[in-house]
Order: structure tokens, then sequence, then C-alpha cells
């Protein structure tokens, strides 16, 4: 799967789309929340403010939060602005990242809402001094010039490998055929988990390396990703969400209804790192100082079951009663507007809708008996040297 060509999220505002269904990503950067203001407070209190600050959010997607993260971190700038004594904020240069399929379009018509947020920060803010850019393209290559970047910042975006390990699949080597499998699991090879752990090591240094040359002195980026919590990639506790998604395949496998070899073909182009192996690449790659990693749990639906039973109160005189999705089904929609585009591009269309109903089921069996599981999101702060 060319990745340039073929991922993107789900795009416009539909009940499918991204934009409706990242509640778990917004959670996230709402943990990281601490983070990005005390990059930003002590990026400003060590280098003084820029006449234009240069901020770049690489993985923005198309969704609400492709702008919340920008207007949190102008808002940040602001308020520590507004305690010293200079008049005027800076001006802001930002450039909003993702790959070219990304829904770019949809993120520009929701420019009207984001001014309208800054203007609520701050009454007099000078909305002329904020200039956006669309930046398509990998971010696993260089994307902006030499020593332009104040401030780099991505959320839920580097578990994303730039392509699915080439040795993956090899016509030679039945130990590198996942068999069964779509990702790293209890049961893959030990050539299988090195191809995965190879191309991991090869991308997030290439993203360091880029980014180290974009970004001025001093200037600070804070990351969160789908991280690991054991050093064990293929240990149980970190099955999810693929070993659900290859329980699903299989049992269409057995319906006959997908090929047992479209299944054994399909790898996703993902890896959820544990936080040393983040610590270990930063220190190798040597252009940054860590300044805080962390790993924060969260709930696999991001919370949003306390959202939904607050939202589906009914009246008893209500005669047409719609059940509230179950949690297996509000997640499989999440994780249908993430994954659709690369599961449709193997599979086909046709197989989208049962393949969804039945993973969503899947999910509902495993959740009743763990209905508190979480996942590890990892933040990550550094400073470039
Ligand atoms: N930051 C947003 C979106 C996260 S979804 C949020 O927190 O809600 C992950 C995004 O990363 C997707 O839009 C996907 O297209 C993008 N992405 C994945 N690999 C990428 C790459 N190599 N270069 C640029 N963007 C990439």
């Amino acid at each position: 799967m060319d990745m340039l060509q073929v991922f993107h999220m789900n795009k416009g505002q539909g009940e499918a789309s991204y934009a409706q269904n990242c509640t778990v990503q917004k959670k996230i950067m709402s943990l990281a929340q601490s983070f990005v203001e005390e990059a930003i407070e002590d990026y400003l209190s060590k280098n003084g403010c820029p006449e234009t600050m240069a901020i770049a959010d690489f993985g923005c997607s198309s969704g609400p939060t492709a702008l919340d993260a920008v207007s949190e971190i102008i808002g940040v700038v602001n308020a520590t602005y507004s305690k010293t004594s200079r008049r005027h904020s800076p001006n802001f240069m930002v450039f909003l990242n993702d790959l070219p399929g990304n829904d770019f379009n949809g993120v520009f018509a929701s420019l009207s809402d984001f001014q309208d947020k800054l203007k609520k920060q701050k009454d007099d803010y000078d909305l002329g001094g904020c200039f956006i850019a669309g930046l398509p393209g990998s971010f696993y290559g260089k994307l902006l010039p030499p020593k332009s970047l104040h401030f780099v910042h991505s959320s839920s975006s580097l578990h994303w490998l730039s392509q699915v390990p080439e040795e993956l699949n090899s016509q030679e080597n039945p130990r590198l055929v996942n068999k069964g499998k779509v990702y790293i699991s209890m049961t893959s090879t030990f050539e299988v988990v090195n191809a995965y752990r190879q191309q991991y090591l090869k991308d997030f240094l290439a993203f360091l390396k880029s980014r180290a040359e974009e970004m001025i002195s001093g200037g600070r980026m804070v990351l969160t990703l789908v991280g690991r919590k054991s050093r064990d990639p293929t240990s149980e506790e970190d099955a999810f969400p693929w070993e659900f998604i290859a329980q699903t395949l299989a049992r269409m496998v057995s319906e006959g209804l997908i090929e047992e070899e479209k299944l054994d073909s399909f790898n996703v182009p993902y890896y959820a790192p544990c936080l040393d192996e983040i610590k270990e690449l930063v220190e190798e790659e040597s252009s940054f100082i860590g300044y805080r990693f962390e790993a924060v749990e969260v709930e696999w639906d991001g919370g949003m079951d306390n959202n939904l039973s607050k939202n589906n109160e009914f009246s008893s005189n209500n005669i047409n009663i719609i059940m509230p999705p179950t949690k297996g089904e509000g997640i499989a929609k999440m994780h249908r507007a993430v994954a659709e585009s690369m599961l449709e591009h193997h599979f086909g269309v046709q197989f989208m809708d049962p393949f969804f109903l039945r993973y969503s089921r899947v999910l509902d069996d495993y959740l009743n008996n763990n209905p508190n599981s979480t996942h590890i999101s990892l933040v990550i702060s550094l400073i470039k040297k």
C-alpha cells in the first residue's frame, strides 16, 4: 500500500468522518496540554519572543483537532505575553502538515471557527497576525527550510509508519508471513517482529533528523503517539486493537467471505513503541535534549461512554426509543474513521459494512469481561540542541 496515495482519515463532516469520531485523540491532546504549556513558557522565558513565531503541526488530519492544537499553542503564547510588558503578540506562521490524501479543504473550511476562538481568547487579538498554510507530504522527510521552526507539535500520528515493512510476505521466507494477523501479535515470528522494529527505528530517526534540520536551536517539540506498556512487543496487554481486527477478519475467512491469503497478506503500517525505545532513539539521533517523557493511560473509547450515558437519557413517553450504541459499536466507529482507507484498499469496499459490524461485536464480547481496558499514549517533550 502506498501511504502517500491511499492512507487518509475519513473525510468530511458526516457520521463516519474522522471529524465526528476523534474523541480519543481529543482526549489525548487534552492530557498533553500541560506539556505544551510548559514547553512554550520555558521557551519564551529562555529565548524571549520572536517577531514571528513559526509553528508546525505534523499529522494534523481534518477534524476539529487540527486547529485545536494550534489555537491552544497560540493561546499559551498570548497568555504568557500578557504577563510581560510587551504590548503586541507575535505574528504566527502556522504549517498544518498531513499526507496529500488528507481533507485539507475540510480544515480550511473551519478556519472561521478557529478565528472566533482566537478572538475569544483575547478581544483585541489581531487576526491579521496569524498566517496559516497547508503542508502536504510525509513527515518522514524534510518539509520546511532549515532553522525555520520554533515549535513543533504532533499528536496521535507517529505510530503510523512510512510503509508496511517491505520484507513481510516475502515469497522466499515463510517466517516473514504474519499468518492470520495484521500487526505484531503473540504468535508473530521473531522475523516479523524484527521487520516491524527495524522499520520503526528507520522512520522515527528520519522524523527526528528532518525536524532537527527545520528547527532553530532551543526550539521545542511536543509529541504524543500510541505506545506500549510492555517492553515486549508481543505481549498480550498491548494487542489492542489489531488483535481484534485480525480476529474479525479470521471470522470472515471462516465464513467464506474473505480468502485466507488475503488476510495473511494484510499488515498495517503501524508500530507502538515503549517509552524506553523512544528515549534510546532520541539519544542515538542526538540533536535533541529529552525534557520530559511520560506514558499516560487512556480508556479505549476516550471516555466517550460517560458522555453517551448523559446524552442518551430518553423519556418513557418517547415512543421511538433508539437504543444507544454499545461501547463496541462506538469504538468500531472511531476505528473505521481511521483505518477504513487501508482496509478498503486491500479487501474492497463491499466488505467494509460487514467487517465493522462484526468488529463491534468482537469488541463488545471482550469489553463485557474487561470493561476498564485502557491503552497507553506516550507524551514526549524535546528541546532542539
Ligand atoms: N493530530 C490529529 C490527527 C491524528 S490522526 C489529532 O490528534 O486528532 C493521524 C494523522 O497522521 C492522519 O491524519 C494521518 O494521515 C497522518 N499521518 C500518518 N502518517 C503520516 C506521514 N508520514 N506524514 C504526514 N502525516 C501522516
